[in-house]
């Protein structure tokens, strides 16, 4: 990438969002930021993200789960800089239950928000992209988006609908400079996994080591959580000139749970 690019990463206030923003910045990017918590709280890590970038970054208080709230967010974008040159769909919610018991309106969220944003943001950016001959769309899918758990039903579809709604924008696309990946992460070390350790714990009567080892990795062979800055990695490298050959692709960064 030789021009300054912006990018607009969807659910960017904290975990795999906001480590992809900060490696965004770090190789000068405009940065739209976007998610649901007041911009008053988002304020200093906003001005963090601006200072590392020495480009702008600007936070947009936007619900992705309407429609509206994607033209807020496109908008919002194209007033600031122009153009929407990178897209990364991350925003993301689960719900675990039983299907004869998933709640209908927690369906109806995930797939509003984990999917059906995803091709709202889309379709709004292609044709800017198009007119400039560059692009790039990743959307943050899932070790989920390539095999099943159960209880998951809701994030399982969502998740999969995204590897597809990926592998079809991307065919469309492919002469116009644009490429369009899913990366599939396993678990990944966010504050909202970390949160949970304790309480686990203490509800199996197990240690913070176990919980981590014997429940959240168990399916991951690694033993290992990946990192936002592994994230961050893949990202940054998808947009480079070097991946321009990967479209269509679905990248899991899982320590090898798929791979069982
Ligand atoms: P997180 O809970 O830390 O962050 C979620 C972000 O989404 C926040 O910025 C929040 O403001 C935003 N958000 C929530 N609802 C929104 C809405 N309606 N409109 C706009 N923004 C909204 O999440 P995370 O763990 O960093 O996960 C990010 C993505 O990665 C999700 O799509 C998730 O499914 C996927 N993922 C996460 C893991 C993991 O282990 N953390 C593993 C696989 C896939």
């Amino acid at each position: 990438m030789s021009d300054t690019k912006t990018a607009v990463v969807t659910g960017s206030s904290s975990g795999i969002g906001l480590g992809i923003v900060e490696g965004f910045a770090a190789r000068g990017m405009n940065i739209v930021m976007n998610g649901i918590e007041p911009p008053e709280q988002i304020e200093p890590l906003r001005q963090e993200i601006e200072k590392v970038s020495g480009g702008k970054a600007v936070y947009c208080h936007a619900n992705i789960m309407k429609p509206e709230g994607v033209d807020t967010l496109i908008s919002t974008a194209l007033e600031a800089f122009g153009s929407v040159d990178v897209l990364v769909n991350n925003a993301g919610i689960q719900h675990v239950a039983p299907v004869e018991e998933f709640p209908q309106d927690k369906w109806d969220a995930i797939i509003a928000l984990n999917l059906s944003a995803a091709f709202h943001t889309t379709r709004a950016v292609v044709p800017g992209m198009k007119a400039s001959g560059w692009g790039r769309i990743i959307n943050i899918a899932s070790a989920h988006g390539l095999v099943a758990s159960p209880f998951k039903s809701a994030y399982v579809s969502a998740k999969h609908g995204l590897v597809g709604l990926t592998k079809t924008v991307a065919l469309e696309v492919a002469e116009h400079g644009i490429t369009v990946n899913a990366i599939c992460p396993g678990y990944v070390w966010t504050p909202l996994v970390e949160k949970q350790i304790p309480d686990t714990a203490e509800a199996h009567g197990i240690t913070e080591e176990e919980v981590k080892r014997d429940v959240l990795l168990a399916a991951q062979p690694t033993k290992e959580f990946v990192s936002v800055e592994h994230m961050a990695a893949i990202a940054n490298f998808l947009c480079s000139d070097d991946a321009s050959s990967i479209t269509g692709a679905s990248l899991p960064v899982d320590g090898g749970w798929v791979a069982q």
